[in-house]
């Protein structure tokens, strides 16, 4: 399957959380294998960023759109969506990203604003930004869609009950929406990152730290040493997931979990 969609010179692909972190190095990545890219988040001055790294990485002088989208928000994603396709017309790949990871306690002491929060950004922000897309991909009749669910999608992370319900729910999601887009050509994969350095991650080992009462080595540690190769992961490895799982190599995979996680889970 080609990535080339209708109604573009360029293959198209959105990003949402593009402005930094993982979501940034995956917008990048995408502009570096040929594709014109909606890149998308709340704050839209970091976006600039983004868009200064693509004009300069790509070698073409780069053609992305930057937009503002809260993946939360029904109106705001349509909105996004709107203005996709007025720019572009059909998309071929999105990238369901934008997330948050939500409070880090013990269940019984997390409020339900906290709770519902985690769940609008990390499930119902995929649902939304997915459904915004697909009608335009069964017209086009080929598509890839791509949710970054998480490790913590296959396996607990103590005190991250929120996160974990969420990611998990993202995979259930993507079984079940790639049993339903087969027919129209259009595949739908979860790619679960095991820790990714970055400012996030520091912030979990931070929080970690707090909650189980052990000091920040530690808390790195556990990450650490639970994986084969010794080592967390960089954020552009997870766009280099992303892009295989959009490009014709990857045909026959759909409704996948991809673990890209230095081996810490297997499953
Ligand atoms: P960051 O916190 O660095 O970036 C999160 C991105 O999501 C930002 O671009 C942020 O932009 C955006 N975002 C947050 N809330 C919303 C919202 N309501 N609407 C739109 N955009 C939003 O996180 P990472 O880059 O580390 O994480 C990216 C994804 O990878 C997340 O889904 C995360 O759960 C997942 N992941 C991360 C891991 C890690 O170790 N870092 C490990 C496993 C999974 P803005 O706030 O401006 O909107």
């Amino acid at each position: 399957m080609s990535p080339q969609a209708s109604g573009s010179t360029l293959p198209v692909a959105v990003v949402t959380g593009a402005n930094r972190g993982i979501g940034r190095a995956i917008a990048v990545g995408y502009a570096k294998a040929g594709y014109a890219i909606a890149a998308t988040a709340r704050d839209t001055a970091t976006l600039g960023d983004t868009v200064a790294e693509i004009e300069g990485a790509d070698g073409r002088g780069g053609t992305v759109l930057a937009l503002p989208c809260d993946v939360g928000d029904e109106a705001s994603v349509e909105s996004m969506a709107k203005a996709v396709a007025e720019r572009f017309g059909a998309v071929h790949t999105v990238v369901a990203n934008a997330g948050i990871g939500g409070p880090t306690a013990p269940m019984h002491e997390i409020e339900l604003a906290a709770w519902r929060e985690c769940m609008a950004t990390d499930l119902d922000g995929v649902f939304l930004t997915f459904r915004a897309f697909i009608p335009s991909l069964i017209a086009a009749g080929t598509g890839s869609l791509i949710a970054i669910s998480s490790m913590t999608g296959k396996r607990p992370l103590y005190g991250r009950t929120p996160y974990a319900a969420s990611k998990m729910g993202v995979i259930g999601l993507v079984r079940t929406l790639a049993l339903e887009l087969g027919q129209h050509g259009i595949r739908v994969n979860a790619v679960c990152p095991g820790a990714v350095g970055g400012p996030r991650f520091d912030a979990v080992i931070r929080n970690q730290a707090a909650a189980r009462g052990v000091t920040e080595d530690e808390a790195m540690a556990a990450f650490t040493s639970a994986s084969p190769l010794g080592r967390i992961v960089e954020a552009t490895e997870i766009a280099e997931a992303c892009t295989f799982l959009s490009s014709a190599a990857a045909a026959s995979i759909t409704g996948e979990d991809l673990n890209v996680n230095a081996g810490v889970a297997m499953y």
